[in-house]
């Protein structure tokens, strides 16, 4: 008796197990990190090709039957199974990830994954299709979004294998896809605060020109609340300017052409204006974020940094 609302449809067929272990690359020196193993169909052949094996699963029932299932085998030794929610748990070292969860937690789990040190080699990951899709999708694709930059900052990722629901025990809903996420080494020097700001503000109305969204009211409310935050820090010596590290000089040339006075800002128009300069200067004004490319986000996010415009 299995439970939808742990999402565990188990994967029966064999041919989608293999193809999964082989196109993850797995090296006989390997460590797999494997998440919701369910009733170890796929653990069996990830023991195969791998060193070890060390897999999460949630459902207390399933650990047992997982223990069972590989009690006594040769390859017992190099299983280690940890029982608990991946999400709350302290990752080990690992070279490669094989995921098959339940879907609610794909976004999470990618971007928990993601963040873990140091780097593994690749993760592959059972997800539903339209989730998947937005993942590898392209600038001008229907399906390109804040995931999609968000995840393509982090890694490069692409899809492997379409799997049909009857592949599952008891089927789901929906359609599935396996994709490949390899991180990005090095990985992208960012403040992730600042970068999920602006990103979340371009992909408000991915449509729209950025011009028409950083002209709104509200847009622009917030950058100026977090300007005058950012003028304080400064002056209370908490941060360092875009002018630190050059001569005096130099520094109070970047303050006059770059910063307004903090009186300015009682005139929306001028720090409308300063915004909208920054975007001008980059030809930004009339490009659309379902255009953009997380290369393009990370030179926007560095334009409006340097002139002191921050997204936190
Ligand atoms: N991979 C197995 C297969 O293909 O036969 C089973 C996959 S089943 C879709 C998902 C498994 O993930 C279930 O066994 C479920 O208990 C487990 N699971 C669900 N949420 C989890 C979580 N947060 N952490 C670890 N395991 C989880």
């Amino acid at each position: 008796e299995f439970h939808k609302s742990k999402g565990q449809h188990i994967l029966k067929n064999p041919h989608i197990i293999d193809s999964i272990v082989q196109k993850s690359g797995i090296k006989s020196t390997d460590v797999v990190l494997e998440i919701g193993p369910g009733t170890g169909n796929l653990t069996a052949k990830l023991l195969e090709v791998a060193k070890k094996v060390i897999a999460y699963e949630v459902d207390p029932r399933m650990v047992l039957e997982l223990q069972r299932r590989f009690q006594g085998t040769p390859q017992a030794s190099q299983l280690q199974i940890v029982q608990g929610d991946v999400l709350k748990q302290d990752l080990p070292y690992f070279d490669v990830c094989v995921s098959n969860t339940p879907y609610q937690i794909s976004s999470p789990l990618t971007f928990k994954l993601l963040s873990h040190r140091p780097l593994f080699r690749a993760a592959i990951l059972m997800f539903q299709r339209e989730f998947a899709m937005r993942l590898v999708a392209k600038p001008n694709e229907s399906l390109y979004c804040r995931l999609t930059v968000n995840t393509q900052l982090l890694a490069r990722v692409s899809h492997l294998l379409k799997v049909g629901k009857n592949n599952f025990k008891p089927p789901p809903k929906v359609e599935s896809s396996v994709v490949r996420i390899e991180p990005r080494h090095p990985p992208v020097q960012v403040n992730f605060t600042e970068w999920d700001g602006l990103v979340r503000l371009c992909f408000s109305r991915k449509n729209k020109t950025l011009g028409a969204i950083f002209k709104q009211n509200a847009c622009l409310d917030l950058l100026e609340k977090n300007y005058r935050k950012f003028l304080q820090l400064e002056a209370s010596g908490a941060i360092a300017g875009p002018a630190a590290g050059g001569s005096e000089g130099e520094g109070m040339d970047i303050l006059d052409q770059k910063r307004l006075g903090i009186t300015d800002l009682a005139d929306r128009s001028k720090f409308k204006d300063y915004v909208l300069g920054i975007l001008k200067e980059g030809e930004f004004g009339d490009r659309r974020s379902s255009k953009l490319n997380q290369d393009d986000f990370l030179e926007l996010l560095a334009r409006f940094n340097a002139a002191g415009i921050h997204f936190r």
